[in-house]
């Protein structure tokens, strides 16, 4: 049985009680476990590496000060680098442009985006007293237009038609010039995914892009992705100018390490998390409460 990093940890500071400092020797033994533990959360192997490598470089440098043992300084050392690497504090959606501000929704098919898209316009709506209106780019799948359509109005979000026959440039110019005449607020644009990174999908992501200037591109990824996350996410940041991260699935039974790894990789910050099938399951991320989980 796995066990979890909090675990290890506590094993080790037991292990280490009897040793005055904290040296080369017992940093390493300590790393090993960590290292275990992370690739048990399912974090990506090279940011494994930079973490261990970082956190052995805090602990060698660190005084070990008043009753802490060096076990405990460097448990203390691998929370608060977790914390760091997923991005300390909150970090809200920037609507700071003239209005509308636009978000834009990439990822994979199946990562979300169409439920965080409706779920952002809640957000926006109770949170933020914003006039919301949403469009779907999806033209490959018509379902997916009338999904939007039925998630927004749960929403109580305004929703602009679009059709499987338009190019997705032509529906968000609609949509942006429909959104400034009624004057709202904010558009959210979610779009087609596709089963893998192609290039074509990438490409018309692009487009919309320039048509579009987001104040906020917003990367959506499923947290029970796991280590394919990484290269997803890698792809969608040579693409695109990300602004955030929507890490979907919590709920489910990842461990999250994806967080570490996609949050590593793109230098991004996790914005919200997704936390139920539900309208109102998306939460402001919290990369201290987030850390805990990873410990386990
Ligand atoms: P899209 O293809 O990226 O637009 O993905 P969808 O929005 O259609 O979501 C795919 C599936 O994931 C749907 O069944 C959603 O209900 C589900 N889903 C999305 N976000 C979450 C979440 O945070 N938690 C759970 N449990 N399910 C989610």
């Amino acid at each position: 049985m796995a066990s979890a990093l909090s675990e290890r940890l506590s094993r080790i500071v037991k292990e280490m009680r009897g040793q005055a400092r904290i040296t080369e020797s017992n940093v390493s033994d300590m790393l090993r476990e960590v290292r275990m533990a992370l690739l048990e959360a399912d974090v990506a192997l090279p940011v494994v590496r930079d973490f261990i490598a970082r956190v052995k470089d805090k602990a060698l440098g660190a005084d070990v000060v008043g009753s802490l043992t060096p076990g405990q300084a460097l448990v203390g050392i691998v929370n608060r680098e977790l914390a760091a690497t997923m991005g300390e504090g909150v970090a809200d959606l920037n609507l700071a442009a003239q209005p509308p501000a636009v978000i834009l929704m990439a990822g994979l098919q199946g990562a979300g985006k169409t439920t965080t898209t409706a779920k952002l316009a809640r957000h926006l709506i109770e949170k933020r007293k914003k006039k919301v209106l949403t469009v779907s780019g999806d033209v490959y799948r018509p379902a997916a237009i009338e999904q939007l359509k039925t998630v927004t109005a749960q929403a109580g979000a305004e929703w602009f038609p679009s059709t499987p026959d338009q190019k997705p440039a032509d529906i968000a110019r609609a949509a942006l010039d429909h959104a400034r005449r009624h004057h709202f607020e904010v558009l959210l644009v979610d779009t087609a995914g596709r089963l893998a990174i192609d290039e074509a999908l990438m490409r018309e992501i692009q487009e919309l892009h320039a048509v579009l200037k987001p104040v906020e591109t917003l990367f959506v990824v499923d947290a029970m992705q796991g280590q394919d996350a990484v290269n997803t996410a890698k792809a969608f940041k040579e693409a695109l100018p990300l602004t955030g991260i929507v890490l979907t699935k919590l709920d489910g039974d990842a461990r999250g390490g994806a967080a570490l790894s996609v949050r590593s990789v793109t230098g991004v910050p996790i914005k919200f998390a997704g936390v139920s099938e539900k309208i109102d399951g998306l939460e402001v991320f919290d990369a201290d409460r987030h850390a805990q989980r990873v410990l386990g």
